[in-house]
């Protein structure tokens, strides 16, 4: 656990969210800012920052939030297919420095990467 991370905040309930599913090791809850109609992200319970601190120790955990994703998926109503998205790092584009998958899906969802930038 981490004083001052809002996931680990969200975890301890010291700040509300919109819960997914939820057992003693992971948390899977709403985004806040969705990017389309359903957009949720499962996080591990225990305060790992990204996968740059991830190693062999967390190989479980982390295989369970992937296996996780598809089921909730589909209970989202996403049964035509999902994006998971996990940023890692300044460099990866992560704002909150506590492990998250993003799930991500309905409506039109474009290419990823866009071809024409370097
Ligand atoms: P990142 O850019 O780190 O991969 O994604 C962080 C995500 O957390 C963003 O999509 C952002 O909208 C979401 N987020 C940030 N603060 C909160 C919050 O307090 N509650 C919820 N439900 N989502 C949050
Ligand atoms: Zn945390």
């Amino acid at each position: 656990m981490s004083d001052n991370c809002i996931f680990c905040k969200i975890v301890r309930g010291e700040i509300p969210c919109k819960k997914a599913y939820e057992d003693d090791e992971v948390l899977a809850f709403h985004d806040i800012h969705p990017v389309a109609p359903v957009h949720f992200m499962l996080i591990p319970k225990l305060h790992l920052p990204s996968l740059l601190e991830a190693d062999e120790r967390h190989a479980a955990l982390l295989g369970k939030l992937l296996l996780l994703a598809p089921k909730l998926a589909q209970e989202q109503g996403l049964t035509n297919g999902f994006r998971t998205v996990i940023n890692s790092g300044k460099g990866g584009g992560q704002e909150v420095f506590h492990l998250h998958v993003h799930v991500i899906g309905g409506g039109n969802i474009p290419p990823m990467v866009k071809r024409d930038v370097a």
